[in-house]
């Protein structure tokens, strides 16, 4: 292809990017920035694919189409309540691509430069196999955290500062000697770094626990972003590096605004420690006073004399895969007259965002759906709360508890309401792994059973009242 036809490809290909983070940004058009992401992904990848450096045009096209037949299958399959593990796993994907890419590129540069150029090069796979290897390990131990293999608890060893600090020492300070080497002599230093690297990886992120995961996913978007920009550089490739920017920032600038959510400075999520306080092990909870079990028929009495309502959807709604009968719940509710709105907090679920796709996939209006901070002063004036498989996103021990792991996280503040009525299955203790002292208070009530089966049996309930 044309180097000219190239830059022209390459150039909307990021405009499309760009449009693409756009129309992300806001629910409503979230639908056309995806199909922007589409489209200049084919078009980077057809692009790429005829760049006069591509030789082994059959092999590279084999690979990209059993990978997208891999991708797409295990997209087809995966729950959502799994999402958050895949995007760690795609994230580490990121990481060991640049490794592997970082090395090849060290042992064939494809030409030869000397001098200033040469050191130049020489710094751009340094600093691409050193945030690659540090996404990729990073990200293997989130994607492990995030699916329950490895405890969530976090990883404190003792001097864990001095030795992150000796570890970026050691990758900064191998960089001298690897510097002015031609390959493969200077192989040993950064397959060194490499090894440095990777541990550094998995100790940031063994470090971090309770309820700071959501931002070292994100973080971790970033480090890969960054990856793949490092990447553009040693590659001269234009389109890698506005690709790996775009990532690489909006990943830091959603990091900085979820620890601005959750109240936590960032460099003490970077550098862990965080969620290190003891935990209640979950489904033993200490006692703190009785719970109130409410059940269907009382529940749908107090539904229907409700004139405002509001629903917190949690983790447990995604399992529950009940976002459909909360829908139709809503959709009866509004037909009654009743105010109906959804209260967001922003590390709901196990991945930004998660609650907000949920309700839009059953069709719940945008306009009911509110942040955490457009509504958290409304409960006082709200008849009923219905927490609906969330937990530590409502937990008043947030505001209170300073041994709490998720003190200081600012959470909706639902026991303000006249009412809050929890749906989950028994006691068992959110994420975090804190008991919740929302469930002993007076005007609190507990609705057992899975929140799918119990928001069924409600509007089943609902409609034989309102029918009666
Ligand atoms: P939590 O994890 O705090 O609580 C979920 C609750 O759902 C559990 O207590 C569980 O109780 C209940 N539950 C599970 N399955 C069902 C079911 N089928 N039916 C009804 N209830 C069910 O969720 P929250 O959304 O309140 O908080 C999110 C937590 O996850 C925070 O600590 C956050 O920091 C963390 N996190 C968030 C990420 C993000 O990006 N959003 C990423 C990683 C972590 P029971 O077993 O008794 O049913």
């Amino acid at each position: 292809m044309e180097s000219s036809i190239l830059t022209v490809a390459y150039l909307a290909a990021g405009v499309l990017f760009i449009l693409s983070l756009g129309g992300l940004s806001r629910q409503d058009t979230a639908r056309r920035g995806n199909l922007f992401g589409m489209i200049g992904m084919v078009i980077a990848i057809v692009a790429t694919l005829f760049h006069p450096r591509v030789e082994a045009f059959g092999l590279t096209g084999g690979a990209v189409i059993v990978g997208a037949l891999v991708g797409a299958a295990l997209a087809a399959r995966v729950a959502m309540t799994a999402m958050p593990e895949l995007v760690a796993m795609l994230h580490s994907f990121v990481g060991l691509a640049a490794v592997l890419v970082g090395i090849s590129t060290y042992l064939d540069p494809g030409k030869e430069l000397h001098g200033a150029e040469h050191v130049v090069h020489q710094l751009e796979i340094w600093a691409d196999v050193a945030i690659g290897a540090i996404t990729f390990t990073g990200s293997v131990v989130a994607w492990a955290k995030l699916r329950g293999s490895v405890s969530g608890k976090p990883l404190l060893l003792p001097g864990r500062h001095l030795l992150n600090l000796a570890m970026v020492l050691g990758i900064l300070g191998l960089a001298v000697p690897f510097t002015p080497l031609h390959a493969p002599d200077g192989l040993t230093f950064l397959l060194a770094m490499t090894a440095i690297a990777s541990i550094l990886g998995i100790h940031l992120v063994m470090a971090i626990g309770g309820a700071d995961m959501p931002v070292v996913v994100s973080l971790l978007n970033s480090y890969s972003g960054w990856a793949a920009a490092a990447a553009g550089f040693m590659l001269e490739n234009d389109l890698l590096i506005i690709t790996g920017a775009l990532v690489g920032s909006s990943g830091a600038i959603l990091s900085y605004i979820m620890c601005e959510a959750m109240n936590r400075s960032i460099w003490n999520v970077v550098f862990g420690g965080f969620g290190a306080a003891p935990v209640a092990p979950s489904g033993e909870p200490q006692e703190q006073g009785e719970i109130q079990p409410i059940e269907c028929d009382d529940l749908a009495d107090c539904v229907a004399d409700a004139e405002s309502i509001v629903i917190v959807p949690g983790y447990g709604m995604a399992v529950a895969r009940a976002q459909n009968a909360v829908h139709d719940f809503t959709r009866l509710c509004q037909e009654q007259g009743k105010t109906v709105r959804f209260a967001i907090h922003p590390v709901a679920g196990r991945l930004p965002g998660h609650m907000n796709v949920l309700l839009a996939e059953a069709g719940v209006s945008y306009e009911i759906v509110l942040e955490m901070d457009e509504i958290n002063d409304d409960f006082p004036h709200t008849d009923v709360v219905l927490v609906i498989g969330a937990n530590d996103i409502v937990n008043p021990g947030a505001e209170t508890d300073a041994s709490s792991p998720i003190y200081g996280m600012p959470v909706l503040k639902v026991w303000q309401a006249k009412k809050t009525i929890v749906l989950k299955r028994g006691m068992g203790s959110g994420y975090a792994g804190v008991e919740n002292p929302l469930f002993f208070k007076e005007n609190n009530h507990m609705y057992f059973g899975d929140a799918r089966a119990s928001m069924e049996a409600l509007v089943t309930a609902l409609r034989g009242s309102k029918a009666a």
